[in-house]
């Protein structure tokens, strides 16, 4: 996928970038004075819902293209460019004629290809960058695939906001963080640049410091922060949003990882101890070759005396030794129980399929 740098969009975007500004704009005199604000941050590009998705009926739903024209008062102060969120071509029009620099595609909106589908018909042509959010459920695949749809358009300044995950059982966030997805979509779009958004993933302004600084420890590439004059009267997320100056404790407080290939001296050190990672790693590898010709004996032996190849009573001891061991070696039970299942699934899938195999003599 060929993916244009945040830094080459050519709109002056940093690799650490900051977006920030309100939820929704409410009025052309909130997007002033949180504009206004925001003088003296960092921020380098003005967010803000025009159409906002909300999950019941009856909520405030945003102003629509009115409020698209306010944003020309937040560039002007800010001198800075704008993003908005679309999910339909009609947003996507508005947006492009109101001069919108950047477009975003919300958590909702991810998760149905119909919907990606048309704001890519409505793209189709243009080289406007557009940010995608990961989708409401942690479906990697889903967020891939609307890259690969907007791609397919044309488009190729494309990033991802991480905005965490939809989860039940989740106490401490309004929408639970899963590092290892930027993660592994950077992995997959090799180049793409994922920013955190904190304030949906907190839901509440207490956290959004240390959210967003274990996002750049983690390698995001940053962050995009919910900002109003009055958050605790805003007309959406009032409980996240955060004013600017908090942003702007909050953005002097972070620390900034480095990255190592800059620091020669960083490198010869760390390469030390990468040598004995990848010594440490073969040796993984050929144990686990080995393990898996133990298997194959196994998987013989069962076939001969018609044994079933799961076993559960032996997968039970099995389990619940190793993960103690483990344990005791200060890794944890999930490590060490995705360990476990990721090779004996394997290992249940060998001996399977060894029962598939015809036996030697009958082909004679
Ligand atoms: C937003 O950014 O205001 C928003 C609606 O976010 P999300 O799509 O992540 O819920
Ligand atoms: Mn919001």
């Amino acid at each position: 996928m060929e993916i244009q740098d945040i830094t080459d969009w050519g709109l002056g975007l940093s690799e650490h970038l900051l977006i920030a500004g309100p939820c929704s704009a409410e009025s052309p005199q909130q997007i002033e004075a949180i504009a206004k604000g925001l003088r003296g941050s960092k921020v380098e590009l003005f967010r803000a819902g025009i159409w906002k998705p909300r999950t019941r009926p009856g909520s405030f739903e945003g102003l629509g293209s009115e409020a698209l024209e306010w944003m020309e008062i937040a560039r002007e102060i800010l001198n800075v460019p704008i993003t908005v969120e679309v999910a339909k071509t009609e947003h996507v029009e508005a947006a492009l004629k109101a001069g919108v620099e950047v477009l975003w595609i919300g958590a909702r909106t991810t998760v149905n290809p119909f919907s990606v589908q048309e704001i890519c018909e409505a793209l189709r042509g243009t080289d406007i960058p557009v940010m995608v959010k990961n989708p409401i459920n942690p479906d990697l695949q889903l967020w891939l695939g609307a890259f690969e749809r907007l791609n397919k358009v044309g488009i190729t300044k494309l990033a991802g906001i991480h905005r965490g995950f939809s989860d039940p059982y989740e106490k401490r966030y309004r929408n639970k963080p899963e590092w290892s997805m930027p993660i592994h979509l950077k992995r997959l779009i090799p180049g793409i640049s994922v920013i955190c958004d904190p304030s949906h993933i907190c839901g509440t302004r207490e956290i959004i410091g240390p959210v967003s600084q274990r996002a750049i420890n983690f390698g995001l590439d940053g962050l995009m922060i919910e900002t109003h004059n009055d958050p605790d009267n805003a007309w959406s997320d009032a409980k996240q949003q955060i004013t600017p100056d908090t942003l702007k404790i909050i953005y002097e407080s972070l620390i900034f990882r480095e990255f190592v290939s800059d620091h020669p001296e960083v490198v010869s050190e760390l390469d030390k101890f990468r040598h004995k990672v990848d010594l440490l790693d073969t040796q993984i590898i050929e144990l686990l070759a080995e393990r898996f010709g133990v298997i194959d004996q196994i998987g013989e032996y069962k076939k001969e005396r018609n044994l079933a190849v799961y076993q559960p009573d032996r997968w039970q001891d099995v389990m619940q030794s190793r993960i103690n061991e483990g344990m005791k070696r200060n890794m944890t039970e999930k490590f060490m129980k995705s360990l476990l299942f990721a090779i004996h699934e394997e290992s249940v899938k060998k001996q399977e399929a060894q029962l598939k195999e015809v036996p030697s003599t009958s082909k004679a």
